[in-house]
């Protein structure tokens, strides 16, 4: 096969696999405002998780680089925060107002924490041996969970499982698109993914302190969301570690 078309197919499987996680509310449909509540905390948890494992796959490549990448994310997003709000009859489908601005900035967030993973399977393509396969069943898997994260905002909004597997896959439609150009200029590319992932996590990190965990502590305790947080962080470690050890 044509490595490029390898590289696409590659990629695509981890943009499809974002789409299992909203999977559990088919069968789990009605919640109590503590249970959306907890919920936030679990979808907070994950991106905590997410952003520190794309901050360690950066400083791994240039520290430098990847503070600059972070400072730029946090920047970015307060002031996309700052416009987006202005719109206060801003909708996606029947959701109006706040809560849409919140399904827009988390669907957003992780589309744009997609675009660093889509150049790094590229990239690992390119490399010696292995590396590709192993990034890309790794980036699969743990897109799962990313995809719980967004079905655990999305569906106590009130949006449909389909629509938010739907969002899930949209989410990650970055990687399959930037897989293929990261993998052809490789030289091109390598230079700006620290400064990507560092990005992505900057934005992430804001984002589930400034939207999820405020919002989580409206119909729970603190201590329960602090529990709900730290347990779905050595949940996502737990996962990525099983992952690793196939
Ligand atoms: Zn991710």
């Amino acid at each position: 096969m044509d490595p490029v078309i390898y590289v696409f197919l590659a990629a695509l499987i981890t943009a499809l696999a974002t789409g299992l996680g909203p999977l559990p509310f088919v069968i789990w449909r009605s919640m109590s405002p503590k249970a959306v509540s907890i919920c936030n905390g679990i979808a907070a948890g994950l991106m905590i998780a997410a952003s520190f494992s794309l901050l360690q796959e950066g400083m791994a490549l240039s520290p430098t680089r990847t503070i600059l990448g972070l400072v730029g994310g946090f920047v970015f997003i307060a002031i996309s925060h700052q416009i987006i709000e202005r719109y206060d009859n801003f909708h996606i489908g029947d959701i109006v107002g706040a809560d849409a601005v919140k399904m827009l900035m988390i669907v957003g967030i992780m589309t744009l924490h997609s675009a660093a993973e889509g150049v790094g399977v590229g990239v690992a393509y390119a490399g010696e041996g292995n590396l590709g396969e192993f990034i890309t069943a790794a980036i699969a898997i743990h897109n799962i969970p990313e995809g719980l994260a967004i079905a655990l905002v999305l569906v106590p909004r009130g949006a449909k499982v389909w629509q938010a597997m739907g969002w899930s896959v949209f989410s990650s439609l970055p990687q399959p698109l930037l897989a293929v150009p990261a993998f052809m200029f490789v030289t091109f590319f390598t230079p700006f993914l620290p400064i990507g992932l560092g990005l992505a996590a900057g934005a992430m990190i804001w984002m589930t302190l400034s939207e999820l965990i405020p919002e989580a502590l409206e119909n729970a305790t603190s201590p329960m969301i602090a529990s709900a947080v730290t347990m779905s962080i050595a949940g996502m470690l737990l996962f990525e570690l099983l992952l690793r050890a196939v």
